[in-house]
Order: structure tokens, then C-alpha cells, then sequence
């Protein structure tokens, strides 16, 4: 590939030179020809012109055709024609004649491969020492004229060989260079074109993760506005249900008899489950649009903790079932929600009532350096240390057959877990099947400031952080 190049360049440089070369000699044959007195005295300069003229023209059409190699050879061998012309018709001592073959083996140096310079010296030498021959008599006399221009000839081929040489390895090395440029410039442009394939790819990725999310947003959205609707519809009517029921069986509006009486309570709790059930949905339909706010304020904890456990009594499946308080002697003093606390609280009571068979359940309240702990600890059925993690999420009943029996819906365990997280706290399980579970919150205790120390706790809207 290399070679291909500095083989143009020469290609290149014989189309320039030739027909220099070719030119110079017709002219000066002309010239001198025309200064002749006889055409017989002449004859060979004219014929030289015309040897001159027509291999140049030759010479430029050859090269015209790509053909450089033909077209040098043809005036390389038109001009030692010439020459020796003119060397035997013309020579005398001191003409410079012999010498100008020098040119013809620089040329053919340059033109050809570096060598030829010595093939063409080894010519002219033999055609220098024909023509001068032809003016001397003897060899040393021969000797004595063509020694000087065979060896400076000699030496000018030496000199050719060697800038030839040189400029063909330079030649070489540059379009070596040149070639490794275009191989690097080819490789970039192939990165550059996987750069921009993957780019075009990452963009259409991004639209359609986009796209995806947009549409989970607008299915969020849409889901939650279906809850809040069907929750606030049927909220009316359970309401009307239940208070109905509670007027009816109190006898306000005629006498009733036990059994009437027996199944208006049962309406009337089934009305309040259902209420409760709705309530917890529309939280978890709040959550998970992150309409979900709080309002915190330096709350009564004791009076909080007190009323939950007075509402869990009549949620006990046993009335020998021990409700403990462990509470300590100063009571902590923290920034909840006093509503959202109660119904966590609650939610938790809850549902030791409901998974405790005999036993007891404790509320233990402690104040540690920066934090309060309430442990709701029971003596139920426990959970398998498998489903500690799953009992938190939504939904979520772990043995079916006993949560028939224990009405429930799975939502109050992650609801209690999301109020707390929202206040800053953490709802932790200790639990082992058959001996009873323990749920812990842990929640940070109020910043000690001159207004919470006086009890004077202000209320606080707590923005929406994240959805459920
Ligand atoms: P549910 O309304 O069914 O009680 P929860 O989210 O409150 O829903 O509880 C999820 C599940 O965790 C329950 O179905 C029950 O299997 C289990 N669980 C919760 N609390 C207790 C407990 N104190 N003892 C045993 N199992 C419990």
C-alpha cells in the first residue's frame, strides 16, 4: 500500500519532468542546429530535435494514459540517443557534454527505482566511451577523456541512489502515517456512529420509560379517585344504617323485643366494622395519592393511651384476658397527631384482642434519652418469623382460615406502620408462633423548648412527604 503510494508520487514527478526534460533538449537542439552552417554539419542536431520533439510528445501522451513508465522510458532512451549523437559527431576535449548524462540518471533515480540510476550510468558510460572514441586515438587517450565523466557520473548516481532511497523511505513513512490517520479516523467514525445508534436508543428507552411512568401515574390517580368516591358513597348510607339500628334498639321509636334487640346490635356492629373497614381504605387511598396530612401537636399521650385501652375491652374474645399497663412515672412528651397516634394504637390493641385466646396484653410505655417506646405485647397465636416482614403489607392475612374467624382485612398493620413512619418513628415486630407477639413504636421525642416544657403544644400541618 505504501509502495502504491510513493510509486504515484513518482508516476507524478515523471509527468511533470518529462516533457521539461524533452522540451530543454528540443530547444537547444533547434537552436544549435539552426547555428549550423550545412545540414551535413547538422544533420544529427536535427535529428536529435526530432528524436527530442517526438518522444516528448510521445512521453506526455503515454503519461496522459497512465501509462508514466513507458512515456520515461521512451525519452530516456530518445535522450542517450541524442547524446551519444552528439558526443560522436561534436565531442572535443573539454566539452561538458558526457556530463549531461548526469540528468538523465538523476531522473531516472527519481522517476524509476532508485537502482536505475546505475543502470542508466552504466549506459551512458558505454556510449561515452563509443562516441569519444571516435575523436582519440588510443586507449590511453580514451582513457584519459572518458575517465572523468564516467566517474563523476558514477558518483552522481551513488548520490542519486541514496536521496532516492531517501525520499522513497520518507514517502513510505508519511503515507504509512497518513494510512494509520485515515484507519483511526474510520474507527472513530465507527464509534461516533455506535454512540449516536446507542444515544437514539437510550432517548427511545427514556420516552417509553416516560410513557410508563405517566401511565402508572394516571392508573394511581385514577384508582385512588375510584376509592375516595366509592368510600364517601357508601359511607352515607352505613351511617344512616347504624344509627338507625342504634335508635331502633334503644326503644326510642316503639317497644322491641330481646330478639329484635339482639339483631339490631348485631346490624348495628356489623355497621360499625364496615365503617372501619372504609375508614382504612380511604387512608390507604389518601397515602398512596400522598394527599395523607398530619397534624402534630405536643399531645396528651397518657389520656391517648388510656382511651385506647378502654376502647379495646370490648374488643376482647375473652373477658378473662389481663389488660396490663406498664406506664412510667413522667410520661413522654412527643409531637403526634393525636388522631392518627390513637387509631395506630388502636389498630394494634386491635389486633392482640383479636389473636389472643387467653392470656393477657400490655401496654408498656417508656421514655429512653431521645426516644419513646410503646410495646403492645400479647400472649396469642404469634407469627412465624418468615412473615414478620409480610404481615406489613397492604392486604396481607397470613393464615385465612384463622383471619376468617377474626374479622379483619390486612390493611391495618401497613396503615399503623405508614402513620408512624410519617411521624418519624418505626413499628417493629418481635414475634414467636404460640407464645405471643410484641409490636414496638418507637417515636422521637419532642425538641425540649421553653413552650413544650409549659405543656402549650401548637398544632402543625405536616406536608405530604411521599405516597404509601
Ligand atoms: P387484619 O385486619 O387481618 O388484622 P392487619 O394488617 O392488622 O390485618 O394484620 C395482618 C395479619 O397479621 C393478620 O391477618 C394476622 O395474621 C397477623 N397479625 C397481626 N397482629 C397479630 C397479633 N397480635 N398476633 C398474631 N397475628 C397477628
Amino acid at each position: 500500500m505504501d509502495q502504491v503510494y510513493s510509486k504515484e508520487l513518482r508516476a507524478d514527478t515523471a509527468t511533470l519532468l518529462i516533457p521539461i526534460i524533452a522540451g530543454i533538449t528540443a530547444l537547444t537542439t533547434l537552436l544549435v542546429a539552426i547555428s549550423f552552417d550545412t545540414f551535413a554539419t547538422s544533420w544529427h542536431l536535427w535529428l536529435s530535435f526530432i528524436l527530442a520533439a517526438l518522444s516528448g510528445l510521445y512521453g506526455w501522451h503515454a503519461m496522459r494514459k497512465e501509462r508514466p513508465v513507458l512515456g520515461a522510458t521512451i525519452v530516456m532512451a530518445a535522450h542517450l540517443c541524442i547524446f551519444f549523437l552528439i558526443i560522436y559527431q561534436n565531442w572535443s576535449p573539454g566539452s561538458m557534454i558526457p556530463y549531461l548524462f548526469a540528468v538523465l540518471i538523476i531522473a531516472s533515480s527519481m522517476f524509476a527505482q532508485p537502482d536505475y540510476g546505475f543502470l542508466i550510468w552504466g549506459v551512458a558510460a558505454l556510449l561515452t566511451t563509443i562516441g569519444i572514441s571516435h575523436h582519440t586515438e588510443g586507449f590511453i587517450d580514451l582513457l584519459q577523456y572518458v575517465a572523468g565523466p564516467i566517474v563523476v557520473n558514477f558518483f552522481i548516481a551513488g548520490a542519486a541512489y541514496v536521496s532516492a532511497l531517501e525520499w522513497q523511505l520518507a514517502v513510505e513513512s508519511v503515507s504509512a502515517l497518513h494510512l494509520k490517520a485515515q484507519h483511526r479516523r474510520d474507527e472513530l467514525f465507527e464509534i461516533q456512529e455506535e454512540l449516536r445508534l446507542t444515544n437514539a436508543k437510550l432517548h427511545s428507552t427514556n420516552e417509553e420509560l416516560e410513557k410508563a411512568r405517566e401511565t402508572a401515574v394516571a392508573e394511581r390517580d385514577l384508582r385512588t379517585r375510584f376509592m375516595n368516591q366509592v368510600s364517601h358513597e357508601l359511607r352515607t348510607p352505613i351511617n344512616a344504617i347504624v344509627n338507625f339500628a342504634h335508635i331502633l334498639g334503644q326503644g326510642e321509636l316503639g317497644q322491641v323485643n330481646n330478639r329484635q334487640v339482639d339483631y339490631l346490635t348485631r346490624i348495628e356492629k356489623s355497621g360499625w366494622h364496615s365503617m372501619s373497614v372504609l375508614n382504612d381504605l380511604l387512608d390507604l387511598a389518601q397515602m398512596n395519592a400522598g394527599e395523607f396530612r398530619l397534624r402534630r401537636e405536643l399531645a396528651d399521650v397518657q389520656a391517648i393511651c388510656e382511651e385506647a385501652m378502654s376502647s379495646v375491652r370490648s374488643l376482647l374474645r375473652n373477658p378473662d384476658i389481663a389488660l396490663m399497663r406498664d406506664y412510667p412515672d413522667t410520661w413522654p412528651q412527643i409531637m403526634v397527631d393525636p388522631k392518627r397516634f390513637r387509631q395506630a394504637l388502636l389498630n394494634l390493641l386491635g389486633n392482640a384482642a383479636k389473636y389472643t385466646d387467653d392470656g393477657q396484653i400490655t401496654l408498656r410505655v417508656r421514655q429512653h434519652q431521645h426516644t419513646a417506646t410503646f410495646e403492645i405485647e400479647d400472649t396469642g397465636i404469634g407469627i412465624a418469623e418468615e412473615h414478620h416482614e409480610t404481615v406489613f403489607e397492604e392486604f396481607r392475612q397470613l393464615d385465612e382460615t384463622i383471619a376468617r374467624h377474626r374479622i379483619g382485612t390486612g390493611l391495618g398493620l401497613p396503615i399503623s406502620r405508614h402513620l408512624i413512619e410519617r411521624h418519624g418513628g418505626t413499628l417493629t415486630l418481635s414475634s414467636e408462633p404460640g407464645k405471643g407477639s410484641t409490636f414496638t413504636i418507637t417515636l422521637p421525642l419532642a425538641p425540649q423548648e421553653k413552650d413544650n416544657v409549659n405543656g402549650s403544644g401548637s398544632a402543625a400541618t405536616i406536608a405530604p412527604e411521599r405516597p404509601f
